[in-house]
């Protein structure tokens, strides 16, 4: 076994590039004397807000939470139906059981990993409340076509935009398409923490209101509390952190972006599955995917080069154990079925060198 040459992912090469900017910005956060809410978090939202073009940010704890407290402000609960990817990371899932109403996925089409239209219009009946995309791998979905739909069915569209921080559609940003959208910055996404964090961004001022007082306890007014919230709340050190990050976003995304092409490029007509771009998306890579049937040896001669790879994501949520009640099985949903035997997630990031990526690339070369 040759040892690691190319990581996946170097966060701390993230932190070290801003290292000086981070250390101000925590300790200035320490000497504040605010630790939970205060400038720090709110000069964040504002300026997350201004980035997604959207009316209103509202820091949470984490993008599972983002998600949950959405559906929430939305009077999504038990006896409604929510209509989620079939392939997608499952806190997508986890979202919609939290508030008890139950996931219902659809499929990508065959030569994508996003949602498919089409296939969320056959997925509506009358119990359906909402739809809730995933941007997945930094690619948005076709979000325009998806809130027409949701219009015509007087439907919700929650985002989970997780993975697309900076992401494109015609030109305008994730951040306000639907009624309410949800950010993740666990450290490996584009925006990333030095711990968790989350955000809902939207254009409706009672959905921010509404999701800010059901993390902070179900209360406005301190101890009058209106409804039974949770304690989810950004902290201010990672907001400090994310003010930092956010200003380099743009920046780190345009180098994913520049390793996306040279990927795209270099592995055209090899047999490889690629991602499929759309003429309107402007992707972010959050993961740069491809796909083989022969996906497990090509990952051991990677790992053999001292590549390192990973699989978004091996087994898909309904084939979990923890969606056996759900009662799908294996052959339910064969897209999303080919696609966890098929996908490989290739080193990508903001801190992968010219190097690694020619050497990445000419191993695939000599594996096709
Ligand atoms: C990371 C992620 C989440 C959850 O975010 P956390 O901050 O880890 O809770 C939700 N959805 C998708 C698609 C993700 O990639």
């Amino acid at each position: 076994m040759s040892e690691l040459r190319v990581p996946f992912l170097d966060l701390k090469a993230a932190y070290s590039e801003l290292r000086h900017e981070l250390d101000e910005a925590v300790l200035r956060a320490s000497r504040s004397g605010w630790y939970i809410g205060g400038p720090e978090v709110e000069s964040f939202e504002a300026d997350f807000a201004a980035y997604t073009e959207a009316k209103y940010c509202v820091g949470v704890g984490n993008g599972l939470d983002a998600l949950t407290l959405a559906l929430r402000a939305l009077d999504i609960g038990a006896g409604d139906e929510v209509i989620v990817p079939s392939h997608t990371f499952i806190a997508t899932w986890l979202a919609v059981s939290a508030v008890g109403a139950k996931p219902v996925p659809a499929e990508p089409a065959s030569a994508s990993y996003n949602v498919d239209v089409a296939s969320i219009e056959r997925c509506i009946t009358s119990k359906t409340k909402a739809i809730m995309p995933v941007h997945l791998f930094g690619m948005p979905v076709d979000i325009d076509a998806i809130c027409t739909l949701a219009k015509r069915h007087g439907l919700a569209v929650i985002e989970d935009a997780a993975q697309a921080h900076g992401a494109m559609v015609g030109g305008k940003k994730i951040g306000s398409h639907g009624d309410v959208v949800a950010w993740s910055f666990y450290p490996g996404k584009n925006l990333g923490a030095l711990g968790d964090g989350g955000a809902i961004t939207t254009n409706n001022e009672a959905i921010a209101s509404r999701v800010r007082e059901l993390g902070n306890y179900g209360s406005a007014v301190k101890y009058l509390n209106n409804e039974r919230g949770v304690n989810s709340r950004l902290d201010p050190i990672q907001a400090a952190v994310l003010s930092v990050k956010l200003k380099y976003l743009d920046e780190w995304n345009k180098r994913r972006q520049n390793i996306a092409a040279i990927y795209s490029q270099a592995l055209a007509g090899l047999g490889f599955g690629l991602p499929n771009e759309p003429a309107w998306a402007e992707p972010v890579w959050h993961l740069y995917v491809v796909t083989t049937p022969g996906r497990d040896v090509l990952q051991a001669r990677l790992q053999s080069a001292g590549i390192q790879t990973l699989i978004h994501y091996p087994v898909p949520p309904h084939l979990q154990k923890a969606y056996q009640p759900l009662g799908l099985k294996v052959g339910d949903l064969p897209v999303a079925e080919r696609l966890a035997k098929e996908v490989l997630s290739l080193p990508m990031g903001p801190h992968l060198g010219m190097e690694e990526v020619d050497y990445v690339v000419s191993v695939l070369l000599a594996c096709a």
